[in-house]
């Protein structure tokens, strides 16, 4: 079957701003809706068009593969129908978009509710230390969530009774009110759409179908993930409905703070303090790494706020390539709690520096004339 093109469909011009594409899909929506249309496979099948159209048009993304590459840039991700996998999404979220104020609420009675629907995903904010993100580790979760009964196994009546059909509407699921020029239709109120109602609830969800349980799991962390990064536990997140999958439960990895390192993608920074005598006559340093301490050669005159590399001493990135560096920045440390002959030492080297000149300080003398010429050129 060959599609038309969507913005034909919609009947708006290429450059169609998302209002101008929300008002045609809702004019023509209502025009082809199967509520107005019953038994019309004509209308059914043009309503499915708008609607396949206005998921794509909609979604700036889908829009510029559609634009780019035609129905082929978008029919993977539409889900041959316009709506993939049923369940929670999909269908309901834009037709209660656009249609919430006229059907009265997020696709009410759209929905078949005894159709299998696939159970929520779940998010789970894990907080490692920055050594299990580098090395990789194993963390037991608790996760608590939603799932199918065991008692019913979801079917919500207890074991050995029946249901009966819901006398409000006839077992059809659905009642019919009139709403302005509309005949509305919405979920029966009494079984909830479902047509069924339970006689004798099961004991363990109360009729629910589903029960609530925390359970413990053990996530793998591989080595070099960073904050942001997601690890996926497929089939981990909420029990589905009527026998739909379960969701997926989603593992959102974020770092604490550490003491000495602080992290950016695959570098490492630490700050090493120095005394003034080490940076003046060089030396040699010992600085941590997160294997152990290593030897830094610092030479001679060197400036606080220096940085040293040390290649390859980062973190390897959890995607693969070669670990990053560490980066060591030299924190000159004033001296303190000095006694009066190390003072007078000190004294005396200030004297004798004194007697050679300024240049033993090239950036405090570069400093002084700057604020020197700052001034003159004030006063000119
Ligand atoms: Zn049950
Ligand atoms: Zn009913």
């Amino acid at each position: 079957m060959s599609k038309r093109d969507y913005y034909e469909v919609l009947g708006v011009d290429r450059s169609a701003d998302q209002k101008e594409i929300k008002k045609a899909y809702r004019r023509l929506a209502q025009k082809y809706h199967p509520d107005r249309n019953p038994d019309d496979n004509t209308a059914a099948e043009k309503f499915r068009e708008v609607s396949d159209a206005y998921e794509v048009l909609t979604d700036s993304e889908k829009r510029a593969a559609y634009d780019q590459f035609g129905h082929a840039g978008v029919d993977g991700q539409a889900g041959g129908g316009g709506f993939g996998g049923g369940g929670a999404g999909g269908f309901g979220d834009i037709f209660g978009d656009v249609f919430g104020d006229i059907f009265g609420g997020a696709g009410g009675g759209r929905r078949n509710p005894n159709a299998p629907q696939r159970g929520s995903d779940l998010r789970y904010n894990l907080e490692i230390e920055l050594e299990e993100a580098v090395a990789g580790t194993n963390v037991d979760i608790r996760v608590p969530r939603l799932s199918e009964c065991g008692h019913c196994h979801g079917d919500g009546a207890e074991p050995g009774t029946s249901k009966k059909s819901c006398s409000t509407c006839n077992g059809i699921g659905q009642v019919r009110m009139q709403q302005g020029f509309f005949a509305v239709q919405q979920a029966c109120p009494t079984c909830h759409g479902r047509g069924e109602v339970v006689e004798t609830p099961c004991r363990k969800c109360h009729g629910e179908g589903r029960v609530k349980e925390t359970r413990t799991l053990s996530v793998r962390i591989p080595p070099g993930v960073d904050t942001g990064d997601r690890i996926r536990l497929n089939g981990e997140g909420e029990g589905g409905v009527n026998g739909g999958p379960a969701g997926d439960l989603y593992v959102q990895v974020s770092i604490k703070a550490h003491d000495i390192f602080e992290r950016d993608g695959r570098d490492l920074f630490c700050d090493v303090p120095i005394s003034f005598v080490d940076a003046t006559l060089g030396g040699e340093l010992e600085v941590p790494t997160l294997e152990g301490r290593v030897k830094l050669k610092i030479p001679a005159e060197t400036q606080t706020g220096k940085l040293f590399r040390l290649r390859g001493k980062g973190v390897k990135p959890v995607r693969g390539g070669s670990p990053g560096d560490l980066i060591c920045k030299v924190v000159l440390e004033t001296p303190v709690n000095l006694n009066e002959d190390q003072k007078e030492l000190l004294r005396g080297f200030q004297a004798s520096l004194e007697d050679t000149g300024s240049r033993h300080s090239p950036r405090k003398s570069g400093f002084f004339d700057g604020v020197k010429k700052f001034f003159d050129d004030m006063r000119s």
